[in-house]
């Protein structure tokens, strides 16, 4: 059994991804190509907003989405610790500050109460994650932000599909930032990624900070990076999204299915909470519980792959700890200490699911007994 079965997919896809390939390979465009503009206009609909502009990956996306607001040396960014580290990444690589503020325990999205608390006269834009494939609390988000006049970036990298009070994801803030990486719910045969947006003017700056602040050809108006992304990854996505709704509500209800198999298999294993006026598309399927170490030493024997998202907080990775108070946000400490993900895809089977979790309710009896005390 595969973590993510990128074959199956593919099989399912290979006449339109193949004859999208040949087309690039035909007529040679393989920068800035037609399907790059083709692919801009399709995701744009989809998210519901004027512009999508296509870059090199997430990173770049995030990247980009701040150069194009302007982040200056010293500005914070209000952001999530329980998120991959990309998310960070590119608020220290612009000098910017992340400050973060802790998460909701059931959610593992950053918990909107506590945003208000951290903002101060530097504070320029809220980031939070729409993690595992459901969107954070986007409306009680950009009411804060509207009131304190910072910009929202929602970093969408795993929730491409998904949708909030009947808004979809990476159209609910001032820019939505998203990944093709091949694992994320629409992802490319390489690296990719896309920022949203209705704002015309971040829209044409994020259009010229992509090939290297050009505003025209070798007039560098601004500072820029090498941001684009290739034609042939663009037509991947083209041929991808010809099945993209069917394997949403497929994703969608794997994870349903997962929940009650899981409650059923009276496992020890706690469900994440997806809130009534929004959905999950489960870029990861993720739950929580004790002894996970054990629990998957026991999974990877009976030959099902699960992986860690994430392992530590960002406020104790060495990167991006400094400053902070390894004691703080709680919730994201303990949430890193007990998330794991199972295998997902729109392409498991069933009958994969049910030995899943057959072999995870068998693994969680077995590491608690290895645990109990002994009997005197
Ligand atoms: C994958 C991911 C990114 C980075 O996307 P890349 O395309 O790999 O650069 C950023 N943030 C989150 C939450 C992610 O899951």
């Amino acid at each position: 059994m595969q973590f993510t079965d990128l074959k199956s997919q593919y099989a399912a896809l290979k006449a339109s991804i193949d004859a999208r390939i040949q087309r690039v390979l035909d007529h040679g465009q393989y920068i800035m190509g037609p399907e790059v503009a083709e692919m801009e206009a399709a995701l744009a609909a989809r998210a519901g907003v004027k512009h999508c502009v296509a870059v090199a990956s997430g990173t770049e996306a995030l990247l980009i989405a701040l150069m194009a607001l302007d982040l200056k040396p010293g500005d914070e960014v209000i952001t999530t610790p329980f998120t991959f580290a990309a998310t960070a990444e590119v608020i220290v690589l612009l000098g910017g500050q992340p400050v973060y503020v802790d998460i909701e325990p059931d959610t593992c999205n950053i918990d909107a109460a506590k945003i208000e608390a951290a903002i101060t006269p530097r504070t320029r834009a809220i980031m939070p994650v729409s993690l595992y494939g459901q969107v954070a609390d986007m409306a009680q988000i950009n009411a804060i932000a509207a009131r304190h006049g910072l910009a929202v970036i929602e970093d969408a990298a795993q929730s491409f599909g998904a949708s909030y009070q009947g808004k979809p994801s990476c159209g609910v803030s001032t820019i939505g930032c998203t990944s093709f990486f091949p694992s994320k719910p629409l992802g490319c045969y390489g690296d990719g990624g896309a920022l949203f947006t209705n704002d015309d003017a971040i829209a044409k700056a994020a259009r010229e900070i992509r090939v290297h602040g050009q505003s025209a050809r070798y007039t560098h108006t601004r500072l820029g990076v090498g941001g684009r992304m290739d034609t042939l990854q663009c037509a991947v996505v083209l041929g991808k999204l010809e099945r993209f709704d069917w394997e949403i509500a497929r994703r969608k209800a794997l994870g349903d299915r997962y929940g009650a198999l899981i409650q059923a298999s009276g496992a020890p294993v706690q469900l994440l909470t997806v809130r009534p006026d929004r959905d999950c598309v489960w870029a990861q399927y993720t739950v929580m519980l004790d002894h996970r170490a054990a629990v998957q030493l026991a999974l990877q024997a009976a030959g099902v792959p699960t992986a860690i998202h994430y392992p530590k907080p960002l406020h104790h990775q060495p990167a991006y700890a400094a400053g902070c108070d390894p004691q703080a946000h709680p919730m994201s400490i303990a949430a890193s200490q007990r998330v794991m993900s199972l295998p997902m895809s729109a392409d498991l089977t069933e009958a994969d699911q049910d030995r899943v979790v057959a072999a995870l309710a068998q693994a969680c009896a077995q590491a608690a007994a290895a645990v109990a005390p002994v009997a005197a």
